[in-house]
C-alpha cells in the first residue's frame, strides 16, 4: 500500500531502512520496521486479517503472525472478529487498533480553556466525555487541575499508553519544552509534559497545536495515510505544519514551517516577531477583525462580525477578499515548496459568507505554480486541538515502534 504511494526522495532521509536493509539481515531493524508497518496497515485500513498483512508488508505468514502477538502484547492492536472461510479457504482473525483494554490521553491547553478526554488507540472519543475547564492563571494550578482531570480517566479497565498535549506554543521537541507561548505567557519556558509525566507515572508529549491538529487529520482525518499533506490554520497566527514523505516536519529544533513570518509587504505592520509586514500580519483571522474593524470603525471580535454579517448587519466583502487574497498567496507558497496531495485549512473567515473557501480556492490555484494547482486537494478542515492532543499521543507510540521504511529506496 505505502510502496505504490511513495515517490520518497531519498536526499530527504538517508538513514530510513530500505527493502535492501530487510534483504540483508540487521534483525532487530526488521523486526522494528515490520512492526511499525503492520501497525500502520491496521491504523489505515481500519480491519485486517493476518493473510493480508502478510501480503501487504511482504513479509512470511509467521513473521506476520509473531509481529501481530507483539502489537496485541503491546496493547496496540486487538482481535475484532473472525472472517468466514470464502470457499476453500480457512476462516480468518481480523484485527483492528485497539479499543477496549488500552487507551492514550488528549489533553489541549488554551488561552481560555483546557480539555481533557481519553480516547482508544483509534483515536475516538465520546465528546459527552470530555473534561473541561477555564485555564488557570498560574502554571502549578494548571498542572494540578490537568492532573485531576486526567486521573479520572485512569481505570483499571484500560491501560494508559501515552499522554499527548496540544500547546499553543512552539516546542523544543528534544527538550520537551514550550518556549513561547505568545497567548498563554504562563507555559513559557515550561515543561508541562514532563511535569504531568512524573505526577501520573504515563510518559508524555507536548506538541504545538498547528502540528497536534495536523497529526489529527494524518492519522485519523482527511489526510489518513497521505504522504504528502500540508495543513495551514490562520485562527491565531499564520500556523503551518507539513508531513513530507510520510514525515513530520520538524526542522533542527523543532520550529520548522513558519511560513507566516515572510515579508509581504516592505513597511507593513509591526508582526509580533519584531519585524514588519509578515504575511501573518495580512492574512489570518486576527488581520481580517482589525481591518474590518478599521474599515467600520468598530472594535468587534471574530465572532460578533460572523453574527452582524449573518444578519445583514455589516458588509464585509472587500475587508474579506483582501485577507482571503494574501492567504492565497501563503497557502500557494506551501504548495509550491511541498507539492503536497493534500491541503487541508481552518479558518474562522470561511464563517463569514457561503462562498469564501471557494473564493480562496480559486485565488490559490490563480497563484500556485501549475501543474501541481490541479494535482493538490484544498479542503477545509475544523482543526480541533484535542483531537490533536490524542493524536500526538497515538503519533508518539507510532515513532517509538520503529523507523518508517523507505520504499522508494
Ligand atoms: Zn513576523
Amino acid at each position: 500500500m505505502k510502496r505504490k504511494t511513495g515517490n520518497a526522495s531519498k536526499a530527504n532521509q538517508p538513514s530510513r531502512p530500505t527493502p535492501e536493509h530487510l534483504r540483508t539481515g540487521r534483525p532487530r531493524l526488521v523486526k522494528q520496521v515490520n512492526q511499525r508497518s503492520v501497525f500502520e496497515i491496521v491504523q489505515n485500513l481500519g480491519s485486517v486479517s493476518r493473510a493480508e498483512l502478510a501480503r501487504l508488508t511482504g513479509a512470511s505468514m509467521p513473521t506476520a503472525s509473531k509481529t501481530v502477538a507483539r502489537l496485541i502484547k503491546l496493547g496496540l492492536i486487538e482481535e475484532h472478529g473472525i472472517l468466514p472461510p470464502d470457499g476453500k479457504g480457512r476462516p480468518s482473525r481480523m484485527y483492528r487498533t485497539a479499543t477496549l483494554k488500552s487507551q492514550v490521553i488528549g489533553i489541549a491547553f488554551e488561552p481560555h480553556r483546557c480539555r481533557v478526554v481519553s480516547a482508544g488507540i483509534d483515536g475516538l472519543y465520546k465528546t459527552s466525555a470530555i473534561l473541561s475547564f477555564p485555564t488557570p492563571g498560574t502554571y502549578r494550578e494548571l498542572i494540578d487541575k490537568t492532573v485531576a482531570a486526567a486521573r479520572t480517566f485512569m481505570t483499571e479497565r484500560a491501560r494508559t499508553l501515552r499522554i499527548g498535549i496540544s500547546v499553543p506554543g512552539n516546542v523544543d521537541t528534544a527538550a520537551q519544552q514550550c518556549l513561547l507561548a505568545p497567548n498563554l505567557h504562563i507555559l513559557d519556558r515550561r515543561k508541562p509534559g514532563l511535569d504531568i509525566q512524573s505526577a501520573l507515572g504515563v510518559e508524555t508529549r507536548i506538541v504545538h497545536e498547528t502540528i497536534a491538529t495536523c497529526l489529527a487529520e494524518r492519522i485519523y482525518g482527511e489526510a489518513r495515510g497521505v504522504r504528502n499533506f500540508v495543513m495551514i490554520g490562520t485562527y491565531e497566527g499564520f500556523g503551518m505544519s507539513a508531513v513530507v514523505n510520510g514525515d513530520l516536519l520538524v526542522g533542527s529544533h523543532g520550529l520548522a514551517g513558519e511560513l507566516g513570518h515572510i515579508t509581504v509587504q516592505a513597511d507593513g505592520e509591526l508582526c509580533g516577531c519584531g519585524n514588519r509586514g509578515c504575511l501573518e500580519t495580512v492574512s489570518t483571522d486576527p488581520a481580517f477583525t482589525r481591518l474590518v474593524n478599521r474599515t467600520a470603525g468598530k472594535s468587534l471580535n471574530i465572532q460578533d462580525i460572523r453574527d452582524a454579517v449573518h444578519q445583514n448587519k455589516l458588509d464585509v466583502t472587500a475587508p474579506l477578499l483582501t485577507t482571503l487574497d494574501f492567504l492565497a498567496t501563503g497557502v500557494a507558497a506551501a504548495i509550491n515548496i511541498f507539492d503536497p496531495e493534500i491541503v487541508a485549512l481552518c479558518s474562522r473567515m470561511f464563517e463569514m459568507t457561503p462562498d469564501a473557501f471557494a473564493y480562496l480556492n480559486s485565488r490559490i490555484i490563480a497563484k500556485t505554480l501549475q501543474p501541481m494547482a490541479q494535482r493538490c486537494q484544498i479542503i477545509r478542515v475544523e482543526g480541533d486541538t484535542l483531537r490533536g492532543g490524542v493524536a500526538a499521543a497515538i503519533y508518539h507510540i507510532v515513532e517509538s515502534l520503529g523507523p518508517q521504511m523507505n520504499w522508494a529506496g
